[in-house]
């Protein structure tokens, strides 16, 4: 489904990614760990399109098409969405009415449709009504944050879920919320592709079914299941750079 070939990438003239490879087949779940720094959250903006980050080399193709060169919204029409590492404030914007744009836009739902399936969502994330007429992410805490960019996962469902550092920030009750929502999201057919450094936020995902990819200076240096993630957790990365080093 997403098939990232040997793609190089650069931010403001500063070389980035350094050869990515990396297949996602239908409804696989994938985990990208790395230091800070090693390419993460490039890689997953440059899936989304963010128009910041130039391609030198390499292709991204995603349902057999070639969307390298395609902007952000038509890659999302395309099943692709990003739910980001630091969600910015929208000024002006409210929350119901952004999401009830996205739903027309993806969905093609009217704004009646579209409020009641939003509030009904909303409550699974812990927003009530009101919350939903509060501005984007203005003066939210990192855990409403993260739970914000959760509802508009849920209400589009997209084909490939791109998680940049879901966990981070956010305290344990929103935790656990975000977690079921990312494994009920899987549960229903969406391809997740996780940015994450804590095993915690996999709650009780099945280790052998996950394809964990772990990141060096622009590059995937390894690729593993999931007891690559709890090795990490509890020896960090220097015993698999030493190992991939040889
Ligand atoms: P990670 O998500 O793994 O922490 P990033 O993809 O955010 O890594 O960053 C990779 C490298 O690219 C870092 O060295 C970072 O400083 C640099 N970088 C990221 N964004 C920019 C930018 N807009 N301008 C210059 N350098 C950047
Ligand atoms: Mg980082
Ligand atoms: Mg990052």
């Amino acid at each position: 489904m997403l098939k990232v070939e040997n793609l190089h990438v650069s931010v403001d003239n500063k070389k980035i990614l350094d050869g990515v490879n990396l297949e996602v087949l239908p409804g696989e779940f994938h985990v990208v760990m790395g230091p800070n720094g090693s390419g993460k959250s490039t890689l997953a903006l440059t899936i989304a399109g963010h128009p910041r980050y130039s391609v030198d080399e390499g292709k991204i193709i995603f349902k057999g098409e070639d969307i390298t060169e395609l902007g952000p919204d038509e890659r999302a029409k395309r099943g692709i969405m990003l739910a980001f590492q630091h969600p910015h404030e929208v000024e002006g914007v409210k929350i119901i009415e952004f999401l009830q744009q996205v739903l027309a836009e993806l969905k093609g739902l009217d704004p009646v449709e579209a409020y009641d399936l939003i509030v009904e969502k909303a409550k699974e994330l812990w927003f009530r009504e009101e919350d939903l007429h509060r501005y984007v992410n203005v003066g939210f805490s990192g855990g409403e944050r993260k739970r914000l960019e959760l509802l508009q996962a849920l209400l589009i469902e997209p084909r490939l879920l791109i998680l940049d550092e879901p966990d981070s920030g956010v305290d344990v009750d929103s935790l656990s919320v975000i977690s079921r929502k990312i494994e009920e999201l899987h549960r229903k057919g969406t391809a997740i592709l996780l940015i994450t450094h804590y095993g915690r936020i996999l709650g009780h995902l099945d280790r052998e079914s996950l394809k964990v990819h772990v990141m060096k200076d622009g590059r995937i240096v390894k690729t593993g299941s999931g007891e690559l993630v709890d090795r990490i957790e509890s020896e960090g990365f220097g015993g698999i750079f030493e190992e991939v080093r040889e």
